[in-house]
């Protein structure tokens, strides 16, 4: 488990690029080398845009949810190696992970972004409208099980999506994997984040944990063991942030 970084120099010597101790999402050895990450690979390569809504997004009171840094590059880069087009998005918060991926796609890219709170999508919405990829991003407020139920009774809907990121109610994972495996296509990507959930899934059961890393710790234990023997995908499970794992269809 990272320290809270409270003893590291930094290369620039001054404290502007310090990550915050609530957006810390690496599980690496010490927080040196995760700032070493951010300072030497992340932050020189973050659009200006990306850097606008970061910061903005620091200032709010639920900054612990935002996608990290190098999350947000990871994804970046991964939608462009997959040729992706067509995407969706299942938690949205203020966008920084919705920007990632909307700077990714083509320009006649699509993104269906869900999130049953709008006025967190709307804090970072005039960032991207300035950024010029508002047009391909879909937002619909509500909860997303129903609206998934609705497209998978439709045929039309199944294997149609290249990459869908699922960054929401981790309670809901398995009920999400059960409807997107229909929607994804065969070759596609759905990506589970924060399936290391704090590293608490090495924890002991009566370790100290935060209330609500408590509450959905069995519920992240349970979906790691599923999607590891669903035949249906292949998968790889990245320690990038708080844990990423990403299912490709397989059939
Ligand atoms: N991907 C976002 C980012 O890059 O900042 C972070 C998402 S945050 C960890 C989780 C989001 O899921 C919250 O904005 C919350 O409102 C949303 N959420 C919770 N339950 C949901 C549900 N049932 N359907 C859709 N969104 C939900
Ligand atoms: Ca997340």
């Amino acid at each position: 488990m990272a320290t809270n970084g409270s003893d590291v120099k930094h290369q620039n010597g001054n404290d502007t690029f310090r990550h915050q101790e609530v957006g810390h999402k690496s599980l690496l050895q010490s927080d040196a080398l995760y700032q070493y990450i951010l300072e030497t690979s992340v932050y020189p390569k973050e659009p200006a845009c990306m850097k606008e809504l970061r910061e903005i997004t620091a200032k709010h009171p639920w900054n612990l949810m935002t996608t990290s840094a190098d999350e947000g590059q990871f994804l970046n880069m991964l939608i462009k190696l997959i040729n992706a087009k067509n995407t969706m998005e299942i938690g949205v918060f203020t966008g920084y992970s919705l920007l990632a991926t909307a700077l990714a796609l083509p320009e006649d890219g699509k993104i269906l972004a869900m999130d049953i709170n709008k006025e967190n999508y709307e804090i970072g919405l005039p960032v991207i409208e300035k950024a010029g990829v508002a047009h391909k991003i879909e937002f619909k407020e509500g909860p997303a099980l129903p609206v998934l139920d609705q497209m998978v009774q439709d045929e039309k809907n199944h294997g149609t999506y290249d990459f869908i990121f699922v960054d929401a109610d981790k309670d809901n994972y398995l009920n999400y994997h059960k409807r997107l495996i229909e929607l994804v296509k065969v070759g596609g990507l759905i990506g589970y984040d924060n399936t290391l959930w704090n590293g608490s899934v090495v924890a002991p059961s009566d370790a100290p944990l935060r209330k609500y890393v408590k509450f959905y710790r069995d519920f992240v234990l349970e979906l790691n063991k599923a999607l590891a023997v669903d035949p249906r995908i292949e998968i790889c499970q990245l320690p990038v942030g708080d844990g990423i794992t990403l299912c490709r269809r397989i059939s």
